[in-house]
């Protein structure tokens, strides 16, 4: 038998004990590589975003204010690709999981809504949504379909209009982080998916909840820091072996 394929056997006997428990909790926390197989580059990697545009430019509230023009600009090139990408069979999966009770919460730091559009309901966005747009000044939210087309777009107030995506030297949605802690404390069990385990805080959610005692099940194409608490670690690609794991799981409910 492959390593990967002992390694999904243990993982279904794992899931399997846990949720034969009367109440327990269950979460997935995602990140980039959950998206790439729907054609979204990761940042980190090699064809990452950070190879193709520089951090600073781009990156930061600082840059955001220096030159907001010239990021709507590489906005108007790049967004699409986010916004008109389709899920893929990890995002299906993972909706799945939901759907039959087998997790409550998907937390992910993607900003492209690929889990709301693959039918998961209980989504914790921790870096914002791409499709939303806000006011720098008065938080007034605007539909991308309502964009003034003059560059960088305006609010009625006066104020720039932004994406409501969390940028670097900004700190996480203060509801949504406190939400995400919250369920990372109390889990029996965190599947973590694609994530580079680099970007602080949602890299240190798996490790509250091993502190808490939760088994740890990962998913990625690389091997990250996050192997140190990882009871089942499956080395390849998410939207192969995540619909394989979710299957078995179904098939022995
Ligand atoms: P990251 O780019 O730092 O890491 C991506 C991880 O996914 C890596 O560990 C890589 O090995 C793994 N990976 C790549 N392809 C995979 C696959 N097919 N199956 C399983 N694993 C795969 O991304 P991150 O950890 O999410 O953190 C960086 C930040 O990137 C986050 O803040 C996030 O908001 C942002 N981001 C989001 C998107 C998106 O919305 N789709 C895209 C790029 C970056």
């Amino acid at each position: 038998m492959s390593k990967n394929k002992t390694e999904l056997k243990k993982a279904v006997e794992i899931v399997q004990e846990i949720t034969s428990k009367r109440k327990y909790h269950a979460y997935v926390l995602t990140g980039a590589g959950v998206s790439k197989a729907s054609g979204i580059p990761t940042f980190r990697g090699e064809d990452g975003f950070w190879e193709v545009y520089d951090f600073d430019e781009v990156g930061t509230k600082a840059a955001w204010m220096r030159d907001p023009a010239k990021i709507w600009q590489l906005l108007h090139e790049g967004a699409n690709i986010v916004l008109d990408a389709k899920p893929n069979p990890a995002h299906t999966a993972i909706a799945k999981l939901e759907e039959r009770g087998i997790i409550q919460h998907t937390i992910t730091q993607n900003i492209d809504s690929l889990h709301q559009k693959a039918g998961s309901k209980k989504v914790l966005e921790l870096h914002g949504n791409l499709s939303r747009i806000v006011c720098i000044k008065c938080n007034k939210q605007y539909s991308l379909d309502d964009l003034p087309e003059e560059l960088p777009p305006k609010c009625d107030c006066g104020g720039i209009l932004r994406p409501d995506v969390v940028l670097f030297d900004e700190t996480l949605p203060e509801k949504e982080i406190r939400h995400a802690f919250s369920v990372a404390r109390k889990a029996d069990l965190a599947i973590i998916v694609g994530t580079s385990a680099e970007v602080i805080p949602a890299a240190s959610l798996p490790y509250l909840s091993k502190k808490s005692r939760a088994k740890i099940i990962i998913f990625n194409t690389e091997i990250t820091d996050h192997k140190q608490i990882a009871d089942v670690y499956i080395h390849g690609k998410c939207e192969k072996w995540l619909p394989i794991f979710t299957e078995e799981i179904i098939k022995e409910m």
